[in-house]
């Protein structure tokens, strides 16, 4: 077996499922027509994410009935896939934020994170040591899926910051989202409200959140929380009355006793 085919192979398979999704043909659309927000871009990294990981999951399954791959193998498999789906993300949040500078009276460029490679690396790591893929994949679903949220969550704090240091006034905004769950014992109606995420949720004045371990831009495995920003032209008279508020240190605390991770 030819690793380098096998990858090339895997990244083709990946982008022309990705290009017959109605869902995702809906999204880009969407980005085209200039109706897309964030929640939309959001949402694609989720999709995509779950697409690539079922097709890298299917594909080990066929290369190695042992159920069994090496960390050599896996990082020579996996990146061009990782990176497509990176790329796909990166290119589609580049311009549906150049639309929002545009609508927002702002002429100016948007720029996407860099690719996340300790994420996926620590990714195709856990993959490696797993000693049965077909049992274990789905524990590294969500982390699929966390990865891929981030090109989108560290692109707006990087456009956020940019914009804030121009000198425009931003806020940033944490929606909350309940997640969907098939685990019934944290809520019988299908989705979870995290009480973690309940309490983060609200409008921070960028200043103030602008570190990227502040809470705000925090994630655990399988939050769909939107995180977004909007930048307005200062006027030294108007106050708008938007306050920082911290979170409860005593949710955060019983979250990170759960082991809810980033
Ligand atoms: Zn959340």
């Amino acid at each position: 077996m030819e690793l380098n085919d096998e990858a090339v192979k895997l990244e083709r398979e990946f982008a022309a499922e990705m290009r017959k999704d109605p869902k995702i043909s809906a999204l880009y659309k969407k980005v085209r027509d200039g109706t897309a927000t964030t929640e939309d871009v959001t949402e694609y990294a989720s999709l995509s994410a779950k697409k690539m990981a079922e097709r890298i999951r299917k594909r080990l399954l066929e290369l190695y009935p042992e159920k069994k791959v090496s960390y050599e193998d896996v990082t020579e498999l996996l990146p061009p896939t990782e990176k497509r789906n990176y790329k796909n993300i990166a290119e589609l949040y580049k311009a549906l934020q150049t639309a929002l500078n545009r609508q927002n009276g702002l002429n100016l460029g948007a720029a996407a994170a860099d690719y996340p490679e300790d994420r996926y690396d620590g990714l195709n790591r856990l993959i490696s040591e797993m000693d049965d893929i077909e049992e274990e994949f789905s524990s590294v679903e969500l982390s699929f899926e966390s990865a891929s949220m981030s090109t989108v969550d560290d692109s707006i704090h990087d456009n956020a910051d940019y914009q804030s240091r121009l000198g425009l006034k931003t806020t940033v905004i944490r929606e909350f989202h309940p997640e969907e769950t098939d685990q019934s014992a944290h809520h019988e109606k299908g989705y979870w409200e995290c009480p973690w995420c309940k309490e983060v949720a609200g409008e921070y004045d960028y200043d103030e959140v602008k570190g990227s371990g502040n809470d705000v831009w925090r994630r655990h495995d399988g939050c769909h929380c939107v995180i977004t920003f909007k930048a307005e032209k200062r006027t030294e008279t108007v106050y708008n009355g938007i306050r920082p508020r911290a979170p409860d240190r005593n949710i955060i605390e019983k979250r990170q006793r759960q082991g809810i991770r980033r």
